[in-house]
């Protein structure tokens, strides 16, 4: 999730299909202009999405997978349309929950995808490995995996993170927009200059457990403590270029030179506060406009945090169309991956949408158009090869290097 910016953690949340009909995206080709080679080929190799806040939905009680959902970006025939493999649900909340609170809330949160797992098993399977998405995408299913989005749910106890890991958690991220107990995000004061020795037996922790370390929403320093400290390589679970966007949550060129280098992933982010300097200038330039789209939220849907998403997203996207705040088109998300396969090389980015937890660019509203990002590469001359490392197949080769490092300093064979 993005929400970085104080107030109501609604502020910056995806923008949905709904408001938008089709003739407002006339300027971009549909998914019915897609070629058929992108077609066949997005459609053969395996697309991983690392990063989605769907999991909100669950809890508020009212949304399920199955049908197909005139709001938010992710249902079961969504991902099906947009060939996605396999998805990674975050368990969130606000950094500002702390204590047996946050691990009780987080818990909720783990049952409630598992849930969901449960009901939908004819489409849908639980999954913790590379082998075992693999072996999802044999039966046709959509593997659904768990990422921790946020330390602080720990509670400064790595018992509990070893209990998320026992119940399927595959990545934490280590923190959100606040700093946690034991490491500074890059969107908050630094109180512990990076990661502190507690962090740093976190990671240990996590490297032993095959645990992804996840190093988006962290400062600059946590990150290069990370980098010092990991045994196995990290990833950026939805996090995009500072070169094209200067956001303290982006990632410079060095940074994500030094993640390659460690064979890491940088997996790109479709929030439009990411995406394009003039948005976020635009947001900067007139805080006004947030407030007002928080208190709207407010008063829509007051603590229920699924609705808040929604909401937030709608009101965003009519400021937008009332010329308010800029249109993004989701031809950025193409020039953040070109800039990161330049800097890190072609086996080091991949795709963390932050569906359901940002503001999605015109034209990428929903799963369902993920094909357009296979057909935009195609386009701009990748080969066929990079293209499957970028849908899925560097996130695979990542996963099974960790879980062989965990194995290894466990000392399984
Ligand atoms: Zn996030």
């Amino acid at each position: 999730m993005p929400r970085e910016i104080s107030i109501p953690a609604l502020l910056l949340f995806s923008l949905s299909l709904f408001l938008l009909g089709p003739k407002t995206m006339t300027s971009q080709p549909t998914p019915t202009e897609i070629s058929a080679k992108a077609r066949e080929l997005h459609f053969s190799p395996i697309v991983i999405d690392t990063h989605t806040d769907t999991t909100q939905r669950f809890i508020d009680g009212d949304f399920d997978l199955a049908p197909r959902n005139e709001k938010g970006s992710v249902d079961i025939p969504r991902m099906k349309e947009g060939g996605l493999d396999a998805i990674f649900f975050a368990v969130w909340m606000s950094s500002k929950v702390r204590g047996p609170t946050a691990v009780e809330r987080a818990e909720k949160q783990i049952e409630s995808v598992h849930a969901q797992v449960k009901k939908h098993s004819n489409d849908l399977v639980f999954a913790t490995t590379a082998d075992q998405i693999r072996a999802a995408r044999a039966q046709n299913k959509v593997a659904i995996l768990l990422g921790v989005e946020g330390g602080h749910m720990i509670n400064s106890d790595l018992a509990v993170l070893r209990k998320f890991s026992t119940e399927g958690v595959r990545y934490m991220t280590l923190t959100h927009s606040g700093n946690c107990e034991w490491a500074d995000s890059s969107t908050a004061k630094p109180i512990h200059n990076g990661l502190s020795p507690f962090g740093k037996q976190v990671i240990a922790e996590m490297n032993r457990l095959g645990m992804i370390v996840d190093v988006s929403h962290v400062s600059d320093k946590t990150f290069h403590d990370v980098l010092a400290v990991s045994k196995a390589p990290v990833f950026a679970s939805h996090s995009n270029c500072r070169a094209l966007c200067d956001h303290p949550r982006n990632m410079s060129d060095a940074m994500i030179r030094e993640l390659a280098a460690k064979g890491g992933v940088i997996q790109i982010n479709f929030h439009v506060g990411f995406l394009s300097q003039e948005f976020r200038d635009a947001e900067r330039a007139d805080p006004k406009i947030n407030q007002a789209i928080a208190l709207e939220v407010q008063k829509r849907c007051g603590n229920k945090e699924g609705c808040q998403l929604i909401e937030g997203d709608r009101i965003t996207r009519e400021y937008v169309e009332a010329g308010k705040l800029p249109r993004v088109e989701w031809t950025k998300i193409i020039d953040h991956i070109d800039h990161a396969v330049k800097i890190a090389g072609i086996d080091h980015v991949g795709i963390g949408s932050d569906f359901d937890g940002a503001n999605m660019p015109f034209g990428m509203e929903d799963a369902s158009m993920l094909p357009k990002i296979t057909n935009a590469l195609l386009q701009k001359g990748y080969t066929e090869g990079d293209v499957k490392k970028i849908l899925g197949e560097n996130t695979l080769r990542l996963m099974s290097e960790v879980e062989r490092e965990g194995k290894q300093l466990r000392g399984e064979k």
